[in-house]
């Protein structure tokens, strides 16, 4: 078997042409430094024990090119707007060339799929090029996902295509933008290639472009990873796992205790269990729903990760999913994220516990989530409702707009961003009181005299609220506009944007990347991308229905 390491010395690729910022690009690659590695290499299937990765070459296709990438992250990464549009670009990020310097390598963790244990999973389709020191001095771990097998892709074949492709690069950069804590896409690339997918899983098999997204983030470590070496009963690979996490990825926590301690296992745990609660608060905010909140999809770091199934919610239904492969349980429903991230993290905890051999404080860290969530919730609800603080006699108001918000369909992005317009003044004119929200009911004929009598009394109890919290007009709205985005990354415009580029146009992708920069601002004649869904898009594949497969 060809060792992966030829591939280093063989780049195939004349030195001498390749970009400057691309020659520049400095890898440190501590996770296969530090780390053990599986002694095989190649992507035959297979399990592992005592390692953590398994070095792996991604596949060579057959035509490279650029679709999109991320300004953003690009610069992040020292790389200019000639760089990426080279053609050299496009030839290591579809994985066909490898850049000096570069280890590429799958690593192994697992994970419970919706509520059950799997065993090991492993990144299947995901292949670590290695870890970037960016010019800002962060690491950056650049990582393929459709580049070809591993040893971790069991039965399937390690590729993506472009419609989940585009999904994930376009939603990853949106949530960044959106303040959501997540990893980052740098770019969108089509291999050339075909891949088929049977894409409802019904019996009807097609053949879709295949693409490949370079995703960048500090690291990709998920629950899972400890979940493996837990299983595996690999005790000390589990502790020295935790410390290099604790040195890439939380180094404060090491200057505060005791290497090794097991104080400073549980201090990790903690801030966790707060990043968890942090992110899923956003998402709440943001009505992002993940869709397979599996623990392999869980980041240690709190990052979004894994945009497969996702949704948007359009009109406010905490039951809704995404997941076609979730409608019966619906276990990963909008409204159930925070119970699943606690269910989550309890499935870390029970992995790490041989580490610390006492549940209870444990069990106080997952308590703790719940008091951190809710006061993460309570804080961003009342900035989208512009309130100074969030107050204990707030939470009547808030079960009541739940109750609003579901009287008839309600599109939660445009009511927050309709309810920024309102003003205390407006109570002398009742009559008037719902126009900024009209736009955000999707089906005006069940606004019926009750319907609107019982919006009016929620309008009317909210607007004596902010009345009595006495901030000025403009600061409320600003405020408002802070935290109810303009644009989100709607499933029907995603699903336009697939459909034209999928026939050769890529033009929206871009519209919709440049249009999610500034989510909360609003971009004249760019009305069209903040309109709620139109009816076509109601139940059609792709826009309210998605399935796993990608
Ligand atoms: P997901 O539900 O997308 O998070 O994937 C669960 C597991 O299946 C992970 O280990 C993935 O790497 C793996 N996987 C998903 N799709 C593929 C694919 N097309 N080829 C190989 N592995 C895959
Ligand atoms: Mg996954």
């Amino acid at each position: 078997m060809r060792s992966a390491f030829s591939c280093v010395h063989n780049v195939g690729m004349n030195i001498a042409r390749i970009p400057d910022g691309l020659k520049r690009l400095h890898f440190e690659n501590r996770f296969t430094r530090e780390l053990p590695a599986d002694p095989e290499t190649g992507s035959a299937r297979r399990q592992i024990r005592n390692a953590c990765f398994s070095r792996v070459r991604p596949t060579s296709v057959a035509a490279p090119r650029l679709v999109a990438y991320s300004a953003e992250v690009a610069e992040m990464l020292g790389l200019s707007a000639a760089d990426c549009e080279s053609a050299e670009f496009a030839e290591v990020f579809t994985g066909n060339r490898l850049l000096p310097g570069m280890d590429p390598h799958a690593t192994c963790y697992g994970g419970h799929q919706f509520g059950n244990w799997a065993g090991q999973l492993g990144d299947g389709r995901a292949i670590n090029l290695g870890e970037v020191i960016a010019p800002g001095g962060d690491r950056q771990v650049l990582q393929l996902k459709g580049a070809g097998p591993t040893p971790y892709s069991r039965s399937a074949d390690g590729l993506a295509v472009l419609r989940s492709s585009v999904r994930e690069f376009l939603c990853s950069e949106a949530m960044h933008h959106l303040g959501v804590p997540t990893t980052r896409a740098l770019s969108l690339t089509l291999t050339g290639e075909q891949v088929m997918r049977d894409m409802l899983y019904d019996g009807h098999p097609a053949l879709e472009p295949g693409a490949v997204v370079c995703r960048v983030a500090p690291s990709f470590t998920r629950f899972g990873h400890f979940q493996m070496l837990a299983a595996r009963g690999e005790i000390d690979l589990l502790r020295k796992f935790l410390h290099y996490t604790l040195e890439t990825d939380f180094p404060h926590l090491l200057t505060q205790y005791q290497a090794g301690s097991a104080q400073i296992v549980l201090a990790w745990f903690a801030e966790v269990c707060e990043r968890t609660a942090e992110t899923i608060a956003h998402w709440m905010r943001v009505g992002f729903v993940h869709g397979v909140m599996n623990t392999d999809n869980m980041s240690v770091l709190g990052l979004t990760i894994d945009y497969g199934p996702y949704g948007w919610l359009e009109d406010y239904d905490p039951d809704w999913t995404p997941n076609t492969t979730d409608a019966a349980g619906r276990r990963y429903r909008f409204g159930h994220q925070p119970a699943v991230a606690q269910w989550n993290l309890l499935q870390l905890a029970n992995a790490i516990y041989p580490l610390v051999e006492d549940a209870a404080p444990l069990e106080e860290h997952l308590r703790g989530f719940e008091t951190c969530y809710t006061a993460r919730w309570q804080q961003m609800m009342a900035a989208k409702l512009g309130l100074k603080a969030f107050e204990r006699d707030d939470g009547e108001l808030l079960d009541a707009l739940e109750s609003v918000l579901q009287l008839t369909e309600t599109d939660m992005t445009l009511f927050f961003r309709g309810l920024a317009e309102l003003d205390p003044a407006m109570l002398q004119r009742p009559a008037e009181l719902m126009d900024p929200l009209l736009q955000a009911y999707y089906l005006p004929g069940e606004l019926t005299d009750d319907v609107r009598s019982e919006i009016h009394a929620w309008l009317a109890a909210y607007l004596h609220r902010v009345r009595d919290d006495g901030q000025a007009p403009e600061v409320r709205r600003a405020r408002m506009n802070e935290a109810n985005p303009r644009y989100v990354l709607r499933n029907y415009l995603a699903q336009q944007a697939i459909d034209k580029a999928e026939a050769g146009d890529y033009s929206m992708i871009h519209e919709l990347l440049e249009v999610l920069r500034r989510p909360y601002t609003e971009q004249p004649g760019r009305e069209a991308f903040a309109e709620k869904r139109p009816d076509w898009a109601r139940s059609r594949v792709g826009c309210s229905q998605l399935s796993c497969s990608s």
